[in-house]
């Protein structure tokens, strides 16, 4: 099943269900205050600290998730109760479209999980706030609201239709990744690209360029994570503005073709981007991913079990109980200690330099795979603890936490403003 294909080949799939057999309890793990140091706690209060990868918006169309939830059964890693606990001040809401079962409508079911964050932000407006800009950002951090802004994941939310690019732009979402785990019809997946079915182009075709060179033209960040290797190096060639990589790791330490070589780390340095390193275990662990990979015949053909009695007793399948089913399999595997995430920030820090290195965790997209103690947003504190156990100073965790994103942010709004006086590119 498709499922499975996805973990492996990426990631970032199914929301967290609320159905969960095997799972430990979030609050038995989070918001464990004892192990932060009050320098630790003073630096991160003081910090704007800002993810750029969270799959909830699946939630909260498909599960009708409230993000005031107080449930402390609830398994999911975001509400604004643990982005409060956090300090988390912005989260890039992921605005991801299932290419196998949208087909035909990708632009529509983009524009509904648009909407379902619109209206999360109606809902809770003393907690949090639709944010644009690096200013919406300090404005609504200010507030103590949390600030929610979107990237698309995948570019064939746009069906190749530039003008609905710049639409999904004037919608608010402020970065777009190239690809998502399918190779679309102008920019390669490192997802399906040992594929031979699947119809390649050597990275990015000429519209994929264009598209590139729009979203410079717009100001909405580029965003390489998950494309094949080829259209990282195009994009680096092509781009006129810093890029990120919105939830990637370092396959120096956990040999998946979804994470960044030191190379990609170096030309990402050089072009002034940042990386935002991903929580899940798979991507940041050797052993882990050496253990899912493993197991993951055998995950796939349970949910393909599972799926065929449903679909022989003719009741639907959600995602929720294919889920439900890759949690049990994840939590097979011994979840790796904080340090293994915490090595991926070092790695990159030290190859690239600390001002490319920031946060994507990918929460409510990895059915749980999280190394020890990170459960929710509300753990974030144990990240600024950690990298001051490892030597890191204020000003370094300060830039890991948001600071080097935000400059990236800021740097792609100014280009923007020189670029737009120039020709949109066409279709
Ligand atoms: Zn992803």
């Amino acid at each position: 099943m498709a499922t499975v294909k996805r973990f492996l080949a990426a990631s970032c799939l199914l929301f967290s269900a609320l159905l969960v057999l095997n799972s430990v309890p979030v609050l038995a793990q989070g918001n464990d205050a004892s192990r932060i140091s009050p320098r630790a706690r003073a630096i991160h209060d003081s910090a704007i600290v800002i993810d750029t990868h969270a799959d909830t918006p699946q939630r909260f169309l498909d599960e009708n998730f409230d993000i005031g939830s107080t449930d402390p059964n609830d398994v999911g890693h975001i509400s604004l109760d643990k982005a409060r606990a956090g300090n988390l001040a912005a989260e890039f809401f992921s605005i991801w479209v299932d290419p196998e079962t949208n087909q035909g409508h990708f632009a529509q079911h983009t524009l509904d999980l648009i909407d379902s964050v619109y209206e999360q932000a109606a809902r809770h407006p003393d907690g949090m706030t639709m944010a644009f800009s690096v200013d919406d950002i300090e404005r609504a951090h200010k507030q103590k609201k949390l600030a929610a802004l979107m990237g698309i994941e995948g570019g064939h939310s746009i069906e190749n239709d530039i003008r609905l690019l710049r639409d999904f732009y004037r919608l608010g979402v402020r970065y777009m990744t190239l690809s998502w785990s399918n190779t679309n019809e102008w920019a390669d997946s490192s997802g399906d690209i040992d594929d031979p079915k699947i119809q390649h182009h050597n990275g990015l075709t000429a519209f994929g360029k264009n598209v590139v060179l729009e979203m410079n033209r717009l100001g909405m960040m580029v965003d390489i994570s998950h494309v094949a290797d080829k259209t990282f190096w195009d994009v680096i060639a092509v781009s006129k503005a810093p890029v990120i990589a919105s939830h990637s790791s370092a396959r120096a330490l956990s040999n998946h073709p979804r994470n960044m070589t030191d190379d990609m780390l170096r030309a990402v340095a050089k072009n002034g981007g940042v990386v935002q390193v991903n929580f899940f275990s798979a991507f940041d662990d050797q052993k882990y991913l050496t253990a899912f990979l493993a197991q993951s015949k055998e995950q796939e053909a349970a949910v393909e079990q599972y799926v065929a009695k449903k679909k022989s007793a003719g009741e639907p399948v959600s995602y929720l109980d294919k889920d439900r089913i890759e949690r049990q399999w994840s939590a097979r595997i011994p979840r790796p200690p904080l340090e293994s995430m915490i090595a991926n920030i070092d790695h990159i820090a030290k190859v690239a330099g600390i001002d490319h290195v920031g946060l994507g965790s990918d929460f409510d997209g990895v059915s749980g795979a999280t190394p020890e103690g990170i459960d929710s947003a509300a753990d974030l504190p144990k990240i600024t603890q950690a990298l001051l156990d490892r030597g890191y100073g204020a000003d370094d965790i300060h830039k890991i936490l948001g600071g080097n994103t935000l400059r990236v942010f800021k740097e792609v709004e100014r280009l923007s403003r020189e670029f737009e006086a120039q020709p949109a590119q066409g279709k």
